[in-house]
């Protein structure tokens, strides 16, 4: 059997899983490139935590050959264009021919089609949603003691759908053990209807009731229309808002080099909800740049996507490596993506819950929500470290963990 060449855009989630995974499969005659602009690995999933001072920066990223098994030749350069019919992909230094392309690139941050919020984001906004505004928003809300805080979601779609919701759970947590909770109000502002929308609407109903609880503001349908840095105001069609503090995630596109590629239709990558094969043959993406159309739906001809979160790109990578790696091999057998997940919701005060379910159900996600616990923030920080883990054992140990209780069977045998 010739030699193939498997060439991965992306060392985040799904990119670094969908590398080992192959690399496990496959013999040392096939070839895995995997390129990224980033030298680092960032586990997004601690980000608030080093807001809220219980990480340091360091202790959430790691480089990403220490997290690749052997034989992975990693490629640190930007992407800059990507020829899917001509099986071809371009970076500043290198033109490489590939047999088989697996493109997990992730989102761009695009604060700039909001009028006002990169003023808002160079004065006293931060945005949360990358490592830099993580540490600015750790910084300012170290001296933050009384006032309003607007955790705003700028636009749908968004990574994470649980993370601004947690925010304010953790921020409750945080200034009651500052002793200024009563001072400081905090409002979520967002224009789904309720939080975590892919989830259906009982897990949605159920964080909502935990966020009122702990006394957060939850503004569902608001649209924001635009920031005013000088007053501190956010624009929304319902009406403006004042805030002490924002605390912002910008609206997300594709990256360019996708949108230039043709991939994007028009915003992101369409694909099969099982398989994750995009429109040309032997090119796959998964993860946040593509659109999963979900087949249950909480209105009927309103759609429902798969909601874009470091869980289902780690599944859907290890669907697309166990397909392309038996493919190769010659043998017969095939899996798709069965649409399960879970993902923690971090309660403060020590405590998670868990939102685990069948997102692919009709005739809605089937969702349950275990209530918060200390025993549930304890397994999201083993989920942390697993994400780190430089162990083969310990990642192993977790694997089996995660796909028999926490997220329950990922894959379907389909032939
Ligand atoms: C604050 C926060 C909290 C979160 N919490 C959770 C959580 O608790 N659970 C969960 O499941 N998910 C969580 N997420 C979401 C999770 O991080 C993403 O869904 C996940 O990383 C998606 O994986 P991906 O492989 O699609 O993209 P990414 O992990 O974003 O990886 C994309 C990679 O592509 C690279 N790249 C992009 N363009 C180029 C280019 N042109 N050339 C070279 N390289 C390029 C980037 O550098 C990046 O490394 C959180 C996200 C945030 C921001």
């Amino acid at each position: 059997m010739a030699g193939k060449t498997i060439v991965v855009l992306g060392a985040g989630v799904g990119g670094l899983v969908t590398a080992n995974e192959l690399r496990k499969k496959l013999g040392v005659e096939h070839k895995i490139i995997l390129i990224d602009k980033s030298k680092e690995h960032v586990s997004y999933s601690s980000a608030l935590w080093v807001i809220t001072g219980d990480r340091a920066i360091e202790e959430i990223k790691k480089p990403v050959t220490r997290l690749l098994q052997s034989n992975i030749e990693f490629l640190n350069e930007e992407i800059q264009k990507i020829d899917p019919a001509g099986k071809i992909v371009k970076t500043a230094t290198k033109e490489i021919r590939f047999d088989y392309l697996v493109i997990s690139l992730g989102v761009s941050l695009t604060p700039e089609i909001v009028p006002g919020l990169t003023d808002a984001l160079q004065k006293n906004a931060c945005n949360f949603y990358d490592l830099n505004g993580v540490t600015k928003a750790r910084d300012v809300i170290k001296g933050f003691t009384k006032g309003t805080i607007i955790i705003m979601v700028s636009a749908l779609p968004y990574k994470c759908p649980v993370a601004p919701n947690e925010f304010s759970l953790l921020l409750n947590s945080y200034f009651t053990r500052r002793g200024v909770r009563k001072d400081v109000k905090i409002k979520v502002c967002t224009p789904e209807v309720l939080p975590m929308g892919g989830n259906g609407p009982k897990t949605g109903g159920i964080v909502k009731g935990l966020m009122e609880s702990a006394g957060v503001e939850y503004n569902s349908q608001h649209v924001l229309q635009s920031v005013n840095a000088e007053k501190n105001e956010v624009v929304f069609d319902k009406g403006k808002m004042n805030y002490d503090l924002l605390l912002a995630i910008p609206p997300h596109k594709a990256p360019k080099v996708i949108v230039e590629a043709g991939l994007a239709e028009p915003d992101w990558i369409p694909v099969d909800k099982g398989t994750l094969k995009t429109k040309f043959d032997k090119v796959y993406a998964l993860g946040d740049v593509v659109k999963v159309k979900l087949p249950g739906e909480w209105k009927q001809g309103v759609p429902l996507m798969l909601s874009k979160g470091g869980v289902f790109a780690h599944f859907e990578a290890k669907v697309i490596a166990e397909n392309i790696a038996n493919e190769i091999s010659g043998k017969k057998e095939r899996i798709e993506y069965a649409g399960r997940a879970a993902c923690f919701v971090e309660a403060g005060f020590g405590k998670a819950g868990l939102a685990q379910g069948y997102f692919f159900a009709t005739p809605t996600p089937d969702t349950v929500f275990l209530q918060p616990s200390k025993m549930l923030h304890f397994s999201k920080i083993m989920f942390e470290k697993y994400w780190l883990s430089e162990s083969a054992l310990f990642r192993g140990i977790m694997d089996f963990f995660m796909e028999n209780w926490m997220y329950g069977e990922y894959k379907r045998k389909v032939v």
